[in-house]
């Protein structure tokens, strides 16, 4: 059994933080990487992180694309990522919307803590990295204190914001991930 104690994992959003933001994207053809996404998974690996990306998908309750084009989406993003030699831990996705009662859906922490246990993930040496005050309520109510706040996304206010960092995009990433 891989029993790692101090486990330790970058939290990364999908949508503005890995890829260019395309309202409820679900087709291979919109999905484009933002610049330094792969860059910047090197220099998580390099120090000793996993990867684990968590998305609020509710196109899916929208009905606006199936879950089975959500797996297409992901299968073929992670294969891409195989192909620089980046590994995703694991992917986890809310498909419901903003009425549901869910524990997934962010600014809820539970596909985060699903990880921490799943994974053994130790949240005080983790970080989150998204793009919306969503992503770093989840993270905090979670255990986790680092995070980022990325401009390469959906805007928001950043003087109301509990993030610890902000960054233009993924790409500055060595600037404040340094162990
Ligand atoms: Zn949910």
């Amino acid at each position: 059994m891989e029993y790692q104690l101090n486990k330790k994992a970058i939290f990364l959003d999908r949508d503005g933080v890995i890829n260019i933001e395309v309202n409820y994207l679900y087709r291979i053809n919109d999905f484009e990487f933002i610049e330094g996404i792969f860059e910047a998974c090197h220099h998580f690996q390099n120090l000793g992180y996993s990867i684990i990306i968590v998305t609020n998908q509710s196109g899916i309750a929208r009905d606006l694309y199936k879950d089975e084009d959500f797996q297409v989406l992901t299968n073929w993003m992670i294969k891409e990522f195989k192909k620089n030699n980046i590994t995703i831990l694991d992917t986890y996705y809310c498909p419901h919307g903003p009425e549901s009662k869910c524990n997934c859906r962010k600014p809820k922490p539970g596909m985060l803590i699903e990880a921490k246990i799943k994974h053994n993930i130790n949240m005080k040496n983790s970080w989150m990295i998204g793009d919306k005050e969503v992503d770093i309520k989840a993270a905090n109510d979670a255990g986790i204190k680092n995070t980022i706040l990325v401009r390469s996304g959906h805007k928001t206010n950043e003087a109301s914001s509990n993030a610890m960092f902000f960054l233009d995009s993924i790409k500055q990433i060595e600037q404040v991930i340094l162990k």
